[in-house]
């Protein structure tokens, strides 16, 4: 299934051949696009989502394509998954998952500082709906297991976090999760499956935003979840059958080309993102660091234990951050100074406290000063990219 090979493959051979064959009737080596949004097909099929199932055949494209069907197989192999459903963004998969888990009356358990959007509707959008939820420090695996409750449905991680490179024990929370009957989901956005395969540490669902990593170019948006067949055939019906958020064929044949050589970019975003981690820990200017391949980082050991590869994404701290942003602006070369991250170039971003404070993470109390002690008024978010990292380091000299 892998590929044509008769014997187990590695995992590059994995990244470029699963999911794609030649063309049976031309013999073209790389896959073409199908963008038919619906199909002739010679036997009447139901209209509604009640009666498909994963042998149902092509009759929409809101339902199944081929194209998007080679890249779901593609991360099945990537993440060691029964089975994956694709989608417009990653937000499209998040929302597709919170509102065809829950209900009112439900729980949820996530991380108290994650990606801004994620965090904008579990806090405000839930709620809403009767959901609802406890923003916890899910590095803290106690605080997990303190905020459980009866009608938790719903844990849901994202390890390492935006933007302060948290890790979270999957395996010990995947065992929180099911002692309560819950379902654990992890967002590996910024683990990619090169580092971490949260279902082979007990995850039920594992997410990402396909915008970043495995996409891997900036050019195309999309989100996927990886599961058991049972949950996945349950998501495709109402996360995308009826909310709609479906990935177009092409963003779909973009990111699997992408996907074919995540492998050799990961190695080279954490030998990259190791090399500019160090220079930033010794310059005088940065006052805090956080990579999770640097000794420094409080969760060094357990990131060892958990990521196969660190990633590339780093996040520091300097004295009068706007400032420093404003030159950054002005004066970056090669860093592209944008949101987003993942990308072949180097990206880098403030992340200012108030703002995430206010409008996403909504922090109090205890919470709210531990993330002020490491992110300060605000803390820059650096996506390292595949460019000659003296490159890299040089124009960071030239504004820190
Ligand atoms: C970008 C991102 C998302 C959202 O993905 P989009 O493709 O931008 O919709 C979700 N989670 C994490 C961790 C992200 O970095």
């Amino acid at each position: 299934m892998t590929s044509r090979a008769n014997h187990p493959t590695g995992p590059q051979t994995d990244a470029i051949h699963a999911g794609e064959e030649p063309d049976r009737d031309t013999g073209a080596s790389s896959p073409n696009i199908v963008m038919s949004s619906t199909y002739v097909v010679d036997e009447p099929v139901s209209f509604s989502v009640n009666n498909m199932d994963e042998h149902t055949p092509y009759i929409y494209s809101r339902w199944s394509n081929p194209t998007n069907r080679q890249l779901e197989t593609k991360l099945c192999v990537m993440e060691n998954a029964d089975q994956c459903i694709t989608f417009a963004s990653g937000m499209a998969a998040s929302t597709g998952i919170l509102f065809s888990q829950l209900k009112s009356g439900d729980h949820i358990v996530i991380s108290n500082t994650n990606y801004p959007g994620t965090a904008e509707i579990t806090r405000n959008l839930l709620p809403k709906n009767g959901i609802q939820v406890t923003p916890v420090d899910t590095s803290n695996i106690e605080e997990i297991n303190h905020a459980v409750r009866s009608n938790t449905k719903i844990i849901w991680i994202e390890t390492p976090s935006n933007p302060l490179l948290r890790i979270t024990d999957i395996k010990a929370t995947a065992e929180i999760a099911h002692k309560n009957n819950a379902i654990l989901v992890v967002d590996s956005t910024f683990a990619s499956p090169i580092a971490t395969r949260p279902l082979e540490l007990g995850a039920d669902l594992v997410l990402h935003s396909l915008t970043k990593y495995i996409g891997g170019h900036g050019d195309a948006l999309g989100g996927a979840v990886l599961g058991s067949g049972e949950m996945i055939t349950r998501l495709r019906e109402s996360g995308v059958m009826h909310y709609g958020g479906t990935l177009s064929p092409f963003n779909a044949w973009l990111i699997m080309r992408g996907a074919a050589t995540l492998p050799l970019r990961m190695r080279c975003h954490q030998d990259n993102a190791l090399a500019v981690a160090k220079y930033l820990e010794s310059h005088s200017a940065v006052e805090i660091i956080r990579y999770p391949g640097l000794k420094s980082h409080p969760q060094h050991t357990l990131a060892l234990r958990q990521m196969d590869n660190f990633s590339g994404m780093i996040a520091f701290r300097v004295k009068r951050p706007v400032n420093t942003a404003r030159k950054m602006m002005d004066r970056l070369q090669i860093i592209h100074y944008a949101v987003s991250l993942g990308h072949h170039r180097s990206l880098i971003y403030l992340m200012e406290t108030e703002d995430l404070i206010q409008n996403s993470f909504k922090l109090e109390n205890n919470e709210l000063k531990k993330y002020r002690d490491i992110a300060g008024d605000g803390i820059f978010r650096l996506s390292v990219g595949l460019e000659d990292y003296a490159d890299l380091v040089h124009d960071l000299d030239n504004v820190l």
